[in-house]
């Protein structure tokens, strides 16, 4: 007899606005764990990569020494990057140039809407059930190219700011900080599926 023990989640807690994405998985009747470490990244079988500011995550990452077993993580297991975590994630960061994971085949561009339009709330269209969706965008990326086996699932003026490829779910907004919780929910759809 097998004793299937339930799925667990994890949320990069080291920078950025991770409470609120516990906050969102926790109205959905979801628990999750924040992830500080190596020994508790290995204790959950996803993982969300929260907002925030992709410079310094990667400068904590390193100083921590939890960037080389999460680039093998993302590589693997179902993931939600949301904003910073999408950058993170892509195959290639301009605006400036920095290193990723390169788990995410997308080209961003990052700060990409200016000074003028640093934040917005967006209706955006999405392929999602249930019609445009309100989107957050704080000092967002832009994703420029996308690769052949990335599904875009919500665009802003034609630019993807929602897309799936495999088990990376990513968004260049932040659906934690919207009442809409397509974006969680589609999550835990991929998590039950892999
Ligand atoms: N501007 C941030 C970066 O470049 C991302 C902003 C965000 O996560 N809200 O990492």
């Amino acid at each position: 007899m097998t004793t299937e023990r339930p799925s667990r989640i994890g949320v990069l807690a080291i920078q950025g606005d991770y409470a609120a994405h516990a906050a969102a998985f926790a109205r959905l009747g979801v628990a999750t764990e924040p992830v500080k470490t190596v020994s508790e990244l290995a204790q959950v079988d996803s993982l969300v990569l929260p907002g925030g500011e992709s410079t310094a995550m990667l400068r904590l990452l390193r100083r921590d020494g939890l960037d080389a077993a999460l680039r093998e993580f993302v590589h693997a297991r179902p993931v939600l990057a949301t904003c910073a975590g999408c950058i993170l994630l892509a195959r290639e960061v301009c605006h400036p140039h920095q290193e990723s994971f390169a788990a995410l085949d997308i080209s961003i561009e990052r700060n990409a809407y200016g000074r003028q339009n640093e934040s917005a709330i967006v209706p955006v269209e999405t392929t999602l059930p249930g019609g445009p969706m309100e989107a957050v965008f704080i000092r967002a990326p832009r994703i420029l190219k996308t690769g052949p086996s990335v599904k875009t699932l919500a665009t802003r003026d034609g630019f993807p700011v929602l897309v799936r490829e495999g088990k990376i779910l990513a968004a260049t907004f932040h659906p934690e900080l919207s009442d809409d919780q397509r974006v969680h929910e589609l999550f835990l759809e991929m998590i039950r599926e892999s």
